[in-house]
């Protein structure tokens, strides 16, 4: 595998080596279901989805762990105000997850294990780590005892002395007094009277977040597995945890290669619900193709910021975003230079002739993405493959011109490894092409009926030689902001 990775643990980019030849086992933090997923989510989820499938792509096979936390004292907050059964508002929030996910093209982990359905694998390790003398028990919760595990700190690259003497300022109350050391963390929370709760040999309680994490990848995975992944935002404390009970419990390293990814920021800060800064997917889903918002993601390398912007009407409504316009704009060119290449005729092409090296986008897709999956690199080699495609096509169209059958076999190859390694131009070209023209025209008042009848219209002069009366047709069109594209198979049109 010639794959480089940045690996936070050595802080360095590294070659991503599987412990068995040919086979990625990779774990990827997955959400809290009691809310939508949120473009930060979007983004994150999409980078491992371009991991895997790149992985797949040059021929890596993939276990590809993601779970669902369905236990947490924010779904149970929230179940609680709605008066919902906790389990069914996390698994109402679960299915719409992946709907909002397929939508932007992610494909399905293998095993998407759930914390409602490991507690036993929890408990198990608690007790192992008890047992081991890194927990203890204190008053119906148990601790992690940071102390007893000599590398804590090493994945985040922090010291244990400044954790402890910033954390010993933070815990107060119930909490502090329970803990030998302010860095402890909760591997089992005792439940208050009234709270929902799940057996355990301290007592009724829930998992603390960061132990669910170690027990469900180590169940699907194995004690030691590939790779671990997950936002920016999971390095400390929840990785840096998950590190230190897991390898503390079986002695042996747990993950190899561990990946971050960026946040998406609004004025430099974290996109957040708390600031109000927030879009949930299906608020931008009704605006842009879900296409586009995958596109724009990997307009920026992985491991940095996303930035992003909208603009607002004088009462503070939103009115666009304009990088998820620019970017549906780029997927649309996807397309219609897709729909151009397909709709070469058999007789434009030629035995003979070579194919260039700019229509061989699969060779630079993969040298790209395995430098650290470089998708902004790999976009710009997107667009210098549309435009050698667009070349090809045009001369396939001059008059007796012909297009070599070797370039035209490369680009549609080039399509294929667009979608095999980016996930992007997965879909039939007219149907989307026919929805952005669509939303478009919606947007400036004009109907898709109005502008077929006209088409026709233009047609009828053009027949009866009229061609002053098809070129004002056309020119009216132009003036709303609609484009027509003749064709042997007939008039298309495209929104501006
Ligand atoms: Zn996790």
């Amino acid at each position: 595998m010639s794959l480089r990775l940045h690996d936070t643990l050595s802080d360095q980019k590294l070659p991503f080596e599987t412990a068995e030849p040919g086979h990625a086992r990779i774990y990827v933090c997955g959400p809290t279901v009691y809310d939508y997923a949120h473009l930060g989510h979007v983004r994150c989820y999409v980078v491992y989805d371009v991991l895997v499938r790149h992985l797949k792509a040059t021929g890596t096979r993939v276990t590809y762990v993601r779970n669902i936390t369905d236990i947490d004292d924010k779904i149970l907050a929230r179940a609680k105000e709605r008066g919902e059964a906790p389990t069914e508002l996390a698994a109402r929030f679960a299915e719409a997850f992946h709907q909002d996910l397929a939508r932007v093209g992610n494909l399905r982990p293998d095993i998407e294990p759930k914390v409602s359905e490991h507690l036993d694998e929890i408990r198990d390790l608690v007790a192992r780590l008890i047992e081991g003398g890194h927990a203890y028990e204190a008053g119906g919760d148990v601790y992690f005892d940071v102390h007893s595990f000599k590398d804590y700190g090493k994945l985040s690259h922090r010291n244990l002395a400044d954790l402890e003497a910033g954390a010993s300022g933070r815990t107060q109350g119930d909490d502090k007094s329970k803990k030998r050391n302010p860095a402890d963390f909760a591997l089992w929370k005792g439940a208050a009277e009234g709270d929902v709760s799940w057996p355990s040999p301290w007592g009724p309680g829930r998992p603390g977040w960061h132990i669910e994490c170690s027990a469900m990848s180590m169940a699907h995975l194995g004690e030691s597995f590939d790779l671990h992944g997950g936002g920016l935002d999971l390095v400390f404390p929840h990785h840096e945890n998950e590190v230190a009970q897991s390898e503390a419990a079986t002695g042996k390293p747990f993950a190899t290669t561990w990946m971050h990814n960026g946040f998406v920021e609004v004025d430099k800060t974290k996109m957040s619900k708390s600031l109000g800064n927030f879009f949930t997917a299906r608020d931008v889903y009704e605006r842009v193709e879900p296409e586009a918002i995958r596109y724009f993601t990997m307009t920026v390398h992985y491991r940095a910021p996303l930035s992003l912007d909208w603009t607002l009407d004088d009462d503070g409504n939103v009115t666009g975003f304009p990088q998820f316009e620019e970017a549906e704009r780029r997927v649309e060119y996807v397309y219609q230079t897709r729909q151009r290449l397909e709709e070469i005729p058999e007789s434009r092409i030629a035995e003979d002739g070579t194919a260039p090296e700019s229509l061989n986008l699969r060779a630079g897709l993969v040298r790209t993405l395995d430098d650290d999956l470089n998708m902004p690199q790999a976009l710009a080699q997107v667009a210098e493959f549309l435009k050698a495609v667009n070349e090809l096509c045009d001369a396939a169209s001059r008059k007796k011109g012909k297009a070599p059958k070797a370039s035209v076999t490369l680009a549609r190859d080039g399509f294929a490894a667009l979608e095999a390694e980016l996930g992007l131009g997965v879909e039939e070209p007219r149907a989307i092409l026919e929805r952005i023209r669509d939303r478009r025209a919606a947007a400036r008042g004009i109907e898709p009926g109005d502008v077929e009848e006209r088409i026709e219209e233009r047609r009828r002069a053009r027949a009866d030689r009229d061609f002053a009366r098809a070129d004002e047709v056309r020119d009216a069109l132009a003036a709303q902001g609609v484009e027509l594209h003749d064709s042997p198979e007939g008039t298309r049109w495209t929104m501006r």
